[in-house]
C-alpha cells in the first residue's frame, strides 16, 4: 500500500469541519497531521494534532490542505498551503474576487481546487440548468435557495455558481435568499413563461455529501500538477478509473 497523504484540515471546529474529522477514517489513502480552527479546542481532535489559527505557520509538514472556514481565514490558509507546496482544496464560500485572483495565482505553483459544492448531485443540476437555459431562450429564471440560519454570505456561493451555468446558457439569472432554523442547503430554479413554467431543484440532507466529495476530492488533487482544478475535471478523471 502506498504512503498515505498527510491531511491539514483548516476549519476544524465549524460544522463542515466536524463532518471532515468524522469522515476522514473512511479514506485509508489520508493520514490526519492537524486541525486547526480559531481556538485550539476543537471537539475530537487530540491535543497534539489540534492548532489554533494564531499558530498556523508552526503546524507539521503537509501535502493536502482542506479549507471550509470564512473568508476573513481563507488567505492565511492559502497562504500556507502554497508556502509547504501543499494542494489545496477549498469550499469557503463569500470569497472576494481578490481572493479568487489569489487561487489562480496559487494554481501556478500548486495544484487548488475551490467549489461551492462538493456534492454530485449539484453538478449535474449544474449541466442541467446550462442545457434548460440554452433550450429556453428569453425565459425568466429565478433561483431561490435556503439554508440553516448562521449561515453568513447570501446567495449562496451554489446559487451564484449555478446562476453562472445559465449564465453561460443565455439566461439572466435572479437571486432570492433564505435563512432558517437547521436547513443543510436547497437550491431551487424556476424557468418561467407566458403560460408555462420548469422547475429543477437539489436538495442537501446532509453535509456528509459535502465532506466526502472534498476528501475523495482532496485524495485525487494531492497527485496532480500544480493548476486551477474544478469538479468537473475531478468527475472527468474519475469516468477515467
Ligand atoms: P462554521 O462557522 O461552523 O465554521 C467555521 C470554521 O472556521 C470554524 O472552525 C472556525 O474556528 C474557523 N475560523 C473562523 N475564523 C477563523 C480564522 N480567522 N482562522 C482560522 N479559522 C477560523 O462554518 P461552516 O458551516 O462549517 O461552513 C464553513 C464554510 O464552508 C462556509 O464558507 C460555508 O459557506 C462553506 N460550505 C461549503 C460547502 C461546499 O460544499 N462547498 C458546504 C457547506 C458549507
Amino acid at each position: 500500500m502506498s504512503t498515505p497523504i498527510d491531511l491539514l484540515i483548516h476549519g476544524a471546529s465549524g460544522r463542515m469541519g466536524q463532518r471532515l474529522l468524522a469522515l476522514a477514517p473512511e479514506h485509508p489513502g489520508l493520514r490526519l497531521v492537524a486541525a486547526v480552527a480559531r481556538r485550539a479546542d476543537i471537539p475530537g481532535v487530540a491535543p497534539g494534532l489540534a492548532w489554533p489559527a494564531a499558530r498556523l505557520s508552526e503546524t507539521p509538514a503537509f501535502a493536502l490542505m482542506v479549507d471550509f472556514s470564512l473568508p476573513e481565514a481563507f488567505d492565511g490558509a492559502l497562504g500556507l498551503a502554497l508556502a509547504r507546496g501543499a494542494a489545496f482544496v477549498s469550499g469557503t464560500t463569500g470569497l472576494t474576487p481578490a481572493q479568487r485572483e489569489a487561487l489562480d495565482a496559487a494554481a501556478r505553483h500548486i495544484p487548488v481546487l475551490w467549489s461551492a459544492n462538493f456534492s454530485l448531485g449539484v453538478a449535474v443540476l449544474s449541466d442541467l440548468v446550462e442545457r434548460a437555459a440554452r433550450a429556453l431562450p428569453g425565459w425568466d429564471l429565478d433561483i431561490v435557495e435556503s439554508h440553516h440560519i448562521h449561515k453568513k454570505d447570501a446567495p449562496s456561493g451554489t446559487a451564484l455558481a449555478l446562476g453562472a451555468s445559465a449564465k453561460a446558457g443565455g439566461a439572466e439569472p435572479r437571486y432570492a435568499s433564505l435563512r432558517a432554523g437547521d436547513i443543510v442547503g436547497e437550491h431551487w430554479l424556476q424557468f418561467a413563461s407566458a403560460g408555462e413554467r420548469v422547475e429543477l431543484a437539489h436538495r442537501a440532507n446532509s453535509r456528509d455529501i459535502f465532506a466526502r466529495g472534498a476528501l475523495a476530492v482532496g485524495e485525487w488533487l494531492a497527485g496532480q500538477p500544480p493548476g486551477h482544478y474544478t469538479m468537473r475535471d475531478w468527475v472527468a478523471a474519475k469516468a477515467l478509473d
